[in-house]
Formats: structure tokens, sequence, C-alpha cells
């Protein structure tokens, strides 16, 4: 242990602990701007720097160690004085468009503009200036608003393990660029959007579709149908102040019918349809000599990443479509049949936690007999945006239910949203239509949890079958590389592109550096989805009566030729996006 006082306070840690950590550990709070705990702390942006007696200059608290006998200061004159310094420099060369920036009041940057009392930039003086990058079907680059954090660049490498992004040049030219300055449609991107949920300013933001769909929901010749992915409603309410992990269920369901939606339906019963197809798939690898391990295939980012950098392993990936594109088929045909609507005039608009999720929606094989599976895809965020434009008090909204006639989902379908989730619906479906039985056993709890890979072994009427769980892309590269070198001796595995699942997905509500420090987030939200697992009357996907009804009145089988044609896919090694030219 290492004794030092903080402020005048006797502290004692760990040898190795930096101060600022040191200082967090007795309370004591030193503003940040480039540390991002675990995956930025290199210390460039010096925001975080603390007087030591006895050393020449300041210290960078968020890398250097605590010493035995060091007497720290964190907040005299002087630091507080070089502090407000490095912001002013930071804002010199800051587009300071505060009322139009979709971070406009939730940006580290303004906090701490508000918090040192910046009334006016010091040094006024050439600005850099940035063409805004909206290439991307899913991501919008604005580096007049970057601080050089390399928040993003650490995310993208440390954690996806894609470097698909790198500081470029130096000094007054630097910038964050991709290799020879190429679109991220051209180079490794994902669409992930890590790097967003990394990013401390507005420099990173969804490409909106907002505008798109209140044109949608004024077309009185429109029919409007709303689906909601499993990892929302544990994180929209984190947007109206509500706690972390709050399921807000009937309140966001109410508020999408409040903003004119005329159905509003839930993803988890198309995660049950993505179940009734895939536990089908499997066995049929199972039985059959097929290619195994068996992939899952309903993260987007995953998907293009697979494209990208394994296409010899393709037909490793399920060929299931992602539970958001399953159901939007069926919107546009069972849906649509069963209610007697012109499917051309039905809108599908997803709710995701996702921003991949915008570009899977414009790939050309999402289509079926000429229809878009889904029309738009609206984040989290997006959401939490579309309810303060129209003046809804979330907070004091009446819970609503899903509407007729697809109100149900199960438990299954919920878990979809976390790490581990898909393979434990997969696993209670499979398990159920190998062994011929109901079994009791519905808690796969080997396959939960945070941990980046989890592996676990079922036994089935005597047969052994080995699982695996990745989230974070760079955890997928270690299965794939496992299954090149042939050294992979999974039959099932889930892949997730983002760390702990969609709850933690890239079109989520932003934390700030602080919280993310200090609260585990996707625990909180993950919890949130196994509750409502345990309160769902009905738990495995293949028996949810309205799923049921689906595949008794229009899809017959599992597998069938009707299924295949509306929910499954392929994959490119080229992947392509329709992408709208007025977006481009
Ligand atoms: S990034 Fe922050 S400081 Fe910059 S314009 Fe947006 S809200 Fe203002
Ligand atoms: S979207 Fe994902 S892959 Fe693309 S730059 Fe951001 S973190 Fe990297
Ligand atoms: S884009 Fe955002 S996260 Fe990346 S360096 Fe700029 S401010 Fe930091």
């Amino acid at each position: 242990m290492v004794h030092l006082t903080i402020d005048h306070k006797p502290v004692e840690v760990p040898e190795g602990t930096t101060i600022l950590a040191a200082a967090k550990s007795i309370g004591i709070d030193i503003p940040t701007l480039c540390f991002l705990k675990d995956i930025n702390e290199a210390g460039d942006c010096r925001m975080c720097l603390v007087e030591v007696k006895g050393q020449r200059g300041f210290a960078t608290s968020c890398i250097q160690k605590v010493e035995e006998g060091m007497d720290v200061l964190t907040n005299s004159i002087d630091v507080i004085e070089a502090r407000r310094t490095i912001l002013d420099l930071i804002l010199s060369n800051h587009h300071r468009d505060c009322l139009t920036c979709v971070r406009n009041g939730h940006c580290e940057l303004s906090d701490l503009a508000r918090k040192f009392n910046v009334q006016h930039i010091e040094y006024e003086g050439e600005m850099t200036t940035h063409t805004v990058d909206d290439h991307s079907p899913s991501l919008i680059r604005d580096f007049n608003k970057c601080i050089l954090c390399r928040r993003c660049v650490s995310t993208c490498n440390r954690i996806q393990g894609i470097g698909a992004i790198d500081c470029i040049n130096r000094g007054f030219h630097s910038t964050i660029s991709t290799t020879y300055d190429l679109s991220l449609n051209d180079v490794n991107c994902t669409f992930c959007g890590q790097c967003i949920t990394a990013c401390p300013t507005g420099a990173l933001r969804e490409k909106e579709s907002i505008k798109d769909v209140w044109a949608a929901l004024n077309d009185p010749d429109t029919i409007c149908i709303a689906q909601t992915a499993p990892a929302v409603r544990v994180a929209l309410g984190e947007l109206f102040g509500q706690k972390i992990g709050t399921n807000v269920t009937g309140q966001m369901v109410s508020a999408i019918k409040h903003l004119g939606f005329d159905y509003v339906f839930d993803t988890n019963t198309g995660a049950d349809m993505t179940i009734m197809e895939e536990a089908h798939e499997f066995i049929e690898r199972l039985n059959n000599h097929g290619v195994l391990p068996m992939m899952t295939s309903c993260s987007p980012a995953w998907i293009r990443y697979a494209e990208k950098n394994y296409p010899e392993l393709l037909d490793h990936l399920s060929s299931c479509k992602s539970p958001q594109m399953m159901f939007g088929a069926m919107i546009k045909s069972y849906f649509a049949q069963t209610k007697g609507i012109d499917p051309e005039k039905i809108k599908v608009v997803s709710i995701m936690p996702c921003v991949a999720k915008k570009a899977e929606i414009l790939r050309p094989e999402m289509e079926v007999n000429g229809l878009r599976d889904v029309d738009f895809v609206l984040t989290t965020r997006e959401l939490g945006r579309m309810i303060d434009y129209a003046n809804i008090d979330f907070n004091e909204l009446p819970d609503a239910d899903f509407d007729d006639p697809l109100p149900l989902a199960s438990g299954a379908g919920a878990i979809f949203g976390t790490s581990g989730g898909v393979m434990e619906a997969a696993l209670r479906t499979a398990a159920d239509w190998i062994s011929g039985e109901t079994l009791q056993k519905l808690d796969y709890s080997a396959v939960r949890g945070m941990e980046k890979i989890k592996e676990a072994s079922v036994t089935i009427n005597g047969q052994t079958i080995k699982v695996a769980v990745a989230s974070s892309l760079k955890s997928a590269a270690t299965i794939m590389d496992s299954i090149k070198n042939g050294a992979c001796e999974y039959h099932f595995v889930e892949i997730m592109s983002c760390p702990g699942g969609c709850i933690m997905g890239g079109g989520q509500p932003i934390k700030n550096s602080k919280t993310q420090s200090s609260i585990d987030i996707a625990k909180r939200r993950s919890a949130a989805l196994y509750d409502i697992d345990q309160a769902s009357t009905i738990r495995k996907s293949h028996e949810n009566p309205v799923v049921k009804a689906m595949y008794e009145n229009f899809f017959g089988q599992p597998g069938s030729e009707v299924a295949h044609h509306y929910l499954h896919t392929h994959y490119h090694m080229h992947p392509k996006y329709n992408i709208p030219e007025d977006t481009q």
C-alpha cells in the first residue's frame, strides 16, 4: 500500500493506483475530458492536472501513479487557472454551435465550460474547418466539434479491435481520420457506433431519421407501425432522468402512441420468430453434418465485420435475418394480409439501441416482393428527441400495452437484448425440440454475465452441445481465429458486436465519463431484461401463441420455403447499402 495526502486528507491505496483513482477513493472528484476508464487513459487533454508538492510543473492525474508520501493538491488556484487555460485553448478551436448541437444539454465539454464559468474565449484566432462526413448509412462525423480526445480511437481499437480510425497530422492540423481519409463505408468500420457513445462532444452522432418519420406520421395515406427492440425499454427512461436500468415498457409504448403511430408492436416477438428459425437451422446442421459452429446473425455490425474480415467463414453464419428484419417482413405480409391492409401503405419504423441497424435496413437483400422489410430506424436517443419535440411529459405518461394482434412476446425474446440472451433463448427451444419433451430447465446461467467470452456445455438426450457467447468484435475475432486454425470445438456461438450486448448499443443514451467509470451500466440494464423474462408467463419462444399462429396461418413450419422467402438472407464479401441520395 502507498500512503499520501490529497487536499490534506490522508489516503492509503494499492501501489500502481493513479492519483485520479486515489482521489476518487476518498470522494474527491477531479475533472477529466479525454479520460474513459479502462479505455482511454492517455493523459492527452491534461484537464485532470493536479499539483504535487516538490514536483516541477503539474502532474496529469489520470496517468501519474501515486508515490509514498506524496502531497497532492487538486484544487489550488494554480491548478484551477491551468485547467481554465486548457479549456480556453480547446474552445478557441471549437465550432461552438451549442444551440443547434445534438449534444446540447449533455456535452462533457460544455459541462466543463459551465463549471469553469467560461463567459468569453481568451484566445481568438484561426480555426480549423472540416467538411461534415455524412457518407455512412449510420454515422455522421463533424470534426468541427472534435477536441482530439481520442476516446473514439481507443474504443475502436481496444474494445472493438477494428482500428478504423486514428489521429493523423500534427499540432493545429491534427484530426481523426480513416486510412487515406476514405469514407467509413470504404474502410473497416462496422457501423457499431461504439465511438459515438465514447465521444464527449457532438463530433460523432447517428444519422438521424427523425424528419422522415415525422413525414410518414403526417401522411394520412400511410400506416405507421413502430416496433421496439428489447434493450430500448430498459434505457429510454434514462433520457428523462429515470435510474439506469429502469424498465419503462408501458410508458414507452404510451409515448410512441402519442407520437401518432397507428400500431406499436414488440420486436421481442420478432426475436421469438428468430429463435424458431435459428433453433431449427441449428438442429438441421447438427443432425446433417452441416457447417459448425453455427453463429448467430442478429447483430448487423458483426455481420459486416465477418463479411469484411472472414469472408471464407461466412457459411458459419446463420441465414436468419435479425429480429427487426423478420418482424418487418412479417408485418408487410402476414399482418397486412390478416388486417386487409395494402402493404405498400405501411411504413415500418424500428426503434433500436443500435446505429448499425440503420445500415442493415438499406441492404438490397432486405426486401421481399419489392417491399423494404423496414423503412426507418430510430435509435433510443432519437425516440427521446421526438418525445421531447412533441412536448410529451414522459414521466407522467400512463402505461400502455402493445397492440393486437401481436401483443405478446416471450421472456426469451426479452433477453435478446443482453449478451448471452440469444443463446439462452435458442437453447430453451432447441433443448425441447431435440429431446421431444417440454423441459423444465429455463435458466442457462453459464451464458449470463458480462465477460467478453463465455462458454458452456449442455447435454440433451446424451448429446453434449458446446456453446460460446462473445460480445464485442474483438472477442468475435478470437472465436473466428480459433475456427480458422482448427481449434474451435463449439457447436453454436452467439456474437453481439457491442460489449455487453444491445443494452450497450451505439444508439443508447450516452453516459458521461464519470458515470461510465462509477456505475456498471450494462449490469443494471441487463438485470432489468432478466427481470422481464422472469416475470413473463411464457418464457420459451416456441410456446408464444402469437408466433404459433403466424406459423399455422402463414409460414408453415420453421425452415419452410415460405419462411425462407421472408425470414432468411445471405451474406457478401462486399456488402452494399442503398443509401438514399439526399442523405449522402
Ligand atoms: S460539442 Fe458541446 S460545446 Fe461543442 S457545440 Fe456541441 S454542445 Fe456545444
Ligand atoms: S462505428 Fe465502430 S468500427 Fe466504426 S469507427 Fe466507430 S467504433 Fe470503429
Ligand atoms: S470524435 Fe469525439 S471521441 Fe473522437 S477525438 Fe473527437 S471529440 Fe474525442
